[in-house]
């Protein structure tokens, strides 16, 4: 049995970002990997930033994402206790000392630094008072913070499993803050207080903590508990090789999981955002996943989230659903957009085309929401005609009557299947003297709004006669009443 432990660390201060579920999944897929313990902890100490909904929020996407815990959540707003406790060990052993520098008399000498252009570091006022001075200010009842005292000189240095060897020079560190005046404990505190008392063996973040490391190594040895390994995940960046934000688009988990994103697509594609599978494979099951994860074979180089890949994983993962997962997911997307397929009255006909008719998409469909979006006449009589699709197939000014003589075809086809639909619409097409892709590509704009659909003739036949002789009808109307090729809603 090894002992191997390790955390996802969240602050309730948002949702769940991708840069922090890729965190999360990595922590996951070592602890897996490793036969060890995921443990969960809730950094909610920032009382005015964190909410409770958020964490509910957190939760949920972890949980969609498939990502679960061992131990857990640990919320760090019930450990306050712990965290003076430890705050005041520090002082007792001489390695923090309490700062009475109120936040006017630091923004005031900062405002000053930056004036004069020099780098702006705590500069240790508190830390050269004496015992007695010290003692008098604390019983004139001044608030005081608490700071962490770095040592005079020297360098801490680490070897971090991503990033390699990194050593910071003491001078180049700042006294940092461990309590707030306020009684409130830093993030350092909480984090280090906790990952000691958590036995964390292996400290798996974003590499934007790599700064906080030296002076967490320090608190380790100044509270003498064993150093965790540390490793550090890179940055992800957006196409603009600018780190990701809201400008690249949707940033968070559940904004994903609404776009109709499958969660096993979100999984393997932060999965590879900074480590590459053997083999250099793009889909890669879990199971691939958790035997072949390396924190070593993480890579230090910025990540880039491309849409446009995850938009293909996203495809790929989907084409590979059975019926039986696809079906469900298809229907809350549909009755979420305001397009119900369950009405109570649905026979096992209309199920079954039902059916047939999500299973004929499912190679098409780049998200779930596809099936509310550009497939919706699929599922609706109400739908509008793509304006490019317009532009492209509708500008024959005889489209219009080719329609309308194809509606009458459809109405009279017998039997309505693909063989007979398609030979009515060849027939027609020679008898008027026009090439049948023409037809073809005017009827699939009548019919499902858009340029690009399955098959002609298999819409044609899921749709039904009724439908189709309908539509068919209604762009001629339509092509007729707005001879500019207007676009409007076709209901
Ligand atoms: N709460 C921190 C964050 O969300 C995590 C810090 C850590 O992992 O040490 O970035």
């Amino acid at each position: 049995m090894n002992n191997i432990r390790v955390r996802f660390a969240p602050s309730p201060t948002g949702y769940l970002h991708v840069g922090g579920a890729r965190t999360a999944l990595y922590n996951w897929l070592f602890a897996r990997h490793m036969g060890g313990v995921l443990i969960l902890r809730i950094e909610d100490t920032d009382v005015d930033r964190s909410k409770p909904e958020l964490t509910t929020a957190i939760l949920e996407s972890l949980e969609w994402l498939g990502l679960n815990w061992d131990e857990g959540p640990i919320y760090q707003s019930q450990r306050l206790d712990r965290y003076h406790a430890m705050a005041l060990s520090l002082q007792s052993s001489g390695h923090a000392y309490p700062c009475f520098c109120t936040p006017e008399e630091l923004q005031s000498k900062r405002a000053k630094a930056e004036a004069e252009r020099r780098p702006w570091k705590y500069d240790g006022t508190c830390r050269a008072l004496s015992h007695a001075d010290r003692d008098r200010l604390l019983a004139e009842g001044r608030p005081a913070a608490v700071r962490f005292r770095i040592p005079d000189s020297g360098k801490t240095s680490f070897e971090d499993q991503v990033f390699g060897h990194i050593e910071v020079e003491h001078r180049d560190l700042e006294d940092f803050v461990l309590l707030r005046s306020d009684g409130h404990p830093t993030y350092h505190l909480g984090v280090v207080a906790d990952d000691i008392d958590l036995r964390v063996t292996h400290v798996v973040r974003g590499a934007d903590h790599i700064s906080n490391t030296p002076k967490q190594i320090l608190m380790y040895q100044a509270l003498e508990a064993p150093i965790p390994v540390f490793a550090h995940l890179p940055l992800i960046l957006g196409p603009d090789k600018q780190r990701l934000s809201k400008r690249h688009g949707a940033t968070s988990v559940g904004a994903y999981r609404e776009q109709g994103v499958l969660p096993q697509a979100l999984v393997n594609f932060l999965a590879l955002l900074g480590w590459t599978p053997p083999g250099q494979k793009e889909i890669v099951t879990i199971e691939e996943m958790i035997r072949d994860f390396d924190l070593g074979a993480v890579s230090k180089s910025n990540a880039v989230f491309d849409l446009e890949k995850l938009a293909w994983m996203n495809s790929e993962y989907i084409r590979h659903l059975s019926p039986e997962q696809l079906l469900p997911l298809v229907e809350r997307e549909l009755a979420g957009a305001g397009l119900p397929v369950r009405d109570p009255g649905m026979g096992v006909q209309e199920e079954e085309r039902f059916k047939q008719i999500v299973l004929l998409l499912q190679s098409r469909a780049r998200t779930i929401q596809d099936y509310a979006g550009p497939f919706r006449a699929f599922f609706n009589d109400e739908f509008a005609y793509e304006p490019g699709a317009v532009k492209k197939f509708w500008k024959d000014g005889s489209i219009a009557s080719l329609l309308e003589a194809l509606a009458e075809r459809m109405a009279a086809a017998n039997p309505f299947d693909l063989a007979g639909t398609e030979a009515a619409l060849r027939t027609l097409a020679e008898e008027k003297g026009v090439k049948a892709g023409l037809l073809i590509n005017a009827s699939r704009v009548a019919l499902t709004g858009q340029a690009v659909a399955p098959s002609l003739f298999e819409v044609i036949v899921v749709l039904g006669q009724d439908r189709v002789v309908a539509r068919l009808r209604r762009a001629a109307d339509h092509l007729r009443s707005v001879p500019d090729n207007s676009t409007s809603p076709a209901a």
